[in-house]
């Protein structure tokens, strides 16, 4: 199973993306965790993009396809959770002749549908372990009262740079302007599955399971 998680900044892609991983096997490809990782480290590339997405512009076409083309050719395990990518339409031709290159097809398009209120309320309230990765949130799911990460007991959290109001409103103009576009491509291909993403983490996490059962009854029966 490949998929896509599409959505705005902030409606939860990151938070449903690792339960896959843990629930499915599956893999999850961020964008972003990518290029914040290259950031971190120093590289060149990094250092070129971080201005880029502290702003909250999109970076390159060719910069996130390199990097998707890198891993996708690595382990496949129980498929790929795409999150964060694609986010143009040059992206989206881009994704399916890796696919096809590497005899994959991709499965289902989960748009996780949340509105722009609720999207400031959670980004502004956001915060990650800096040890494993796992997400917090001040309202929804506060880091718990001992201050030790409930994955990993990391004692250590990080917000993102990115992760205020200014660039938000970039990152939401960016989204409906380059992104949104992918919803009605997706949906007459007859791919799109959309959830709302404004549930309890556990009412998003079933949404989502039903399209994923779904979808794999439906390629089983297929085959
Ligand atoms: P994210 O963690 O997905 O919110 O991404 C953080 C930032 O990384 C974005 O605001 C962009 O600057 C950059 N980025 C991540 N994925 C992509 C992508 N597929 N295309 C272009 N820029 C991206």
């Amino acid at each position: 199973m490949n998929i896509i998680l599409l959505g705005p900044p902030g409606a939860g892609k990151g938070t449903q993306a690792r339960i896959l991983c843990e629930e499915r096997d599956m893999i999850q490809l961020s964008t972003g965790d990518m290029l914040r990782e290259a950031k971190q480290s120093g590289t060149e590339m990094g250092q070129r993009v971080a201005d880029v997405m502290a702003r909250g512009e999109l970076v390159t076409d060719e910069i996130v396809i390199g990097l998707i083309r890198e891993k996708l050719e690595g382990e496949k395990k129980g498929g790929f959770i795409f999150d964060g990518f694609p986010r143009t339409l040059a992206q989206v031709d881009a994704l399916a002749d890796l696919l096809a290159e590497e005899g994959e097809t991709l499965h289902s398009v989960i748009e996780m549908r949340v509105d722009d209120d609720a999207l400031v309320a959670r980004i502004t309230a956001r915060s990650t372990c800096a040890n494993c990765g796992e997400v917090y949130n001040d309202l929804t799911k506060p880091i718990p009262e001992d201050g030790k990460c409930a994955k990993c007991g990391g004692t250590e959290f990080t917000r993102r740079a990115d992760d205020n109001e200014e660039s938000l409103k970039q990152r939401l103009m960016e989204y409906y302007k380059k992104t949104s576009p992918l919803i009605g491509y997706y949906y007459a291909k007859g791919q799109l599955a959309p959830v709302n993403g404004l549930g309890e983490i556990a009412e998003v996490r079933a949404a989502i399971a039903r399209v994923l059962d779904a979808s794999e009854g439906a390629a089983g029966r297929d085959a």
